[in-house]
């Protein structure tokens, strides 16, 4: 018996400071965890936020160019803290929550917001807004053993040297050990899910050429251009 098509390897991000990798299974999304952003999102600051899902092949290397998508004139950045899985569970309770944490790293949910908002219209689902090609751009891991759980810090991302996104870890409205409690009654988590813990306010459109660095403190860079479509 053999592969009737060639074998792909599964998406892996890489660790910083290290050669090794971190095999990428699957990428959880929280939406409008930061009352801020629930705000430009046309809410009142006091809903629950929920999660959706994008391909793991959707990820992007740091340094990477992500080219403009298709179908889309208005694709905007959305800063997050990403939470990569080292062990999996169900049921997790958030006081246990941080043992099933590998690391954490820098990344951009990607978002063709037309498409995004012509689903909440039609009551359809999000995938064409928010799953898609080169959606997932990732900076390395940094291992909870060297960083530890980040729940304060700056999060911040500059588009051409231009500050966009400022705001504060502690400013998520489920933390991190919430969202893996939460997450983890409805899915049983897996080694190498990572979870987008939620972007702050100040999302807006980017065009090709733009510049985008996104920073969250203690962690590795997240740099990458937009070049023209494919
Ligand atoms: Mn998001």
């Amino acid at each position: 018996m053999a592969y009737v098509i060639p074998l792909w390897t599964p998406p892996a991000l890489p660790i910083a400071g290290s050669g090794d990798t971190f095999p990428v299974r699957r990428i959880f999304c929280v939406g409008r965890n930061y009352v801020e952003h629930q705000k430009e999102m046309g809410g009142d600051g006091r809903e629950q936020p929920f999660f959706f899902i994008k391909s793991e092949f959707s990820l992007v290397p740091n340094g990477g160019d992500v080219h403009y998508p298709a179908k889309t004139t208005n694709y905007h950045y959305e800063t997050e803290m990403v939470v990569a899985i080292g062990k999996g569970g169900r049921r997790i309770q958030a006081k246990d929550a941080t043992s099933h944490i590998f690391g954490y790293g820098v990344g951009l949910d990607m978002t063709r917001r037309d498409l995004q908002q012509l689903g909440k219209d039609k009551g359809r689902p999000w995938d064409f807004g928010k799953n898609f090609d080169e959606a997932a751009p990732c900076a390395a891991l940094t291992p909870a053993a060297k960083v530890g759980h980040p729940s304060k810090g700056t999060l911040s991302l500059a588009v051409n040297g231009k500050e966009r996104q400022k705001a504060d870890l502690s400013d998520m409205i489920w933390s991190v050990p919430e969202q893996i409690e939460y997450l983890s009654q409805y899915y049983t988590l897996e080694p190498g899910d990572i979870i987008m813990s939620g972007t702050p306010a100040g999302v807006g459109p980017v065009q090709p050429g733009d510049e985008l660095v996104a920073h969250i403190d203690g962690l590795t860079d997240l740099r990458v251009k937009i070049v023209p479509a494919l």
